[in-house]
């Protein structure tokens, strides 16, 4: 099976290995992908595993799973993803479909790496121009 990242590559060679916990994702845009295909997956643990735990509270994972189990996720395209020593940012459109109808999620992400290890920060949801 195709990742659902997008990456061309099967799961269990690309975001799986994150998922698994096998290995972590070695850049804040793999982090991205692999949080995509967590979602797409239903892998509400990795996405807590992966977020800061500062952030953490802020994040309502009731609502994250209702997202996820009522949402097809169709495709990721990243945008611009730039890394300076510890702090990663993530530009990226999500595409889901919900109940037929198609919606366009415009995110800038940042994420901070701790002991070798990338973690979400925070978003900052970007409107979409028509
Ligand atoms: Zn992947």
């Amino acid at each position: 099976m195709k990742c659902p990242c997008g990456s061309e590559k099967n799961y269990s060679q690309c975001c799986g290995l994150y998922h698994s916990g096998v290995e972590t994702a070695p850049t804040a845009e793999a982090l991205m992908r692999s949080r995509y295909s967590a979602f797409a997956k239903n892998q509400m643990q990795y996405l807590r595993d992966t977020t800061d735990p500062q952030t953490l509270d802020s994040i309502d994972d009731e609502a994250n799973k209702e997202w996820a189990e009522r949402a097809k996720f169709l495709k990721l395209e990243i945008i611009k993803a730039e890394e300076k020593g510890t702090k990663g940012t993530v530009e990226f459109k999500a595409f889901y479909n919900v109940d037929d109808e198609d919606f366009v999620h415009h995110e800038v992400s940042t994420f901070r790496k701790q002991a070798g290890e990338w973690f979400f920060k925070s978003g900052k949801i970007k409107a979409e121009k028509k």
